[in-house]
């Protein structure tokens, strides 16, 4: 049987492959002990949805678990809107959108849409600024190359030699234990 990825692991993966590795091993450790700052504004965005302190409209769901068993994919949402049938994602600031942060939103849409919830518009909201960032919905192509990104995650080998992005090691929270770097 297929394991399933966790959405949050495939944003790793697409940072970089190497840091799965890392992601796992911290998995079950306290996250304020390793977590740069821009993670811990981001753990305290999620607790604030965790603790409902985000909205207490009844159309508004948040951060509540998904499951897409074509994809064995695995996570949770932050806020789906029920009225406007909308996924928000939260980021603490975006100054540049990236693919790992589209990507994620299609997860948490084929998810969604699988547990047969409709969705109509995928958004990304960049709080410290304020800024909302749409996101069509993913086309042929675009599903592709999600699941082309999938194959990969489940065919990476750590054992096997990789060459580091140095512009990404810099900014990565795994730098100081990686050999890569
Ligand atoms: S330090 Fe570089 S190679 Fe290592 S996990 Fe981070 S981005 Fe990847």
């Amino acid at each position: 049987m297929e394991q399933n990825i966790r959405i949050s692991s495939l944003n790793d993966f697409l940072f970089c492959p190497k840091s799965i590795y890392f992601h796992n091993l911290y998995e079950d450790y306290e996250r304020q002990v390793y977590q740069d700052t821009p993670q811990v504004k981001w753990t305290i965005n999620h607790e604030n949805i965790d603790n409902k302190q985000y909205s207490t409209s009844k159309n508004i769901l948040q951060w509540f678990g998904i499951y897409s068993e074509k994809y064995n994919l695995v996570g949770k949402v932050d806020i789906y809107q029920t009225d406007k049938k909308t996924i928000i994602e939260r980021k603490t600031k975006i100054s540049k959108l990236y693919q790992w942060q589209i990507y994620q939103v299609y997860a948490q849409y084929f998810c969604l849409t699988e547990m047969w919830y409709e969705v109509k518009k995928l958004k990304i909201h960049s709080l410290s600024d304020n800024k909302i960032y749409d996101i069509p919905i993913p086309n042929k192509e675009e599903i592709e190359k999600f699941e082309k990104v999938l194959d990969e995650f489940r065919k990476f080998d750590p054992s096997k030699p990789f060459e580091a992005n140095p512009e990404k090691c810099k900014k990565c929270i795994y730098r100081e234990l990686c050999d890569s770097y």
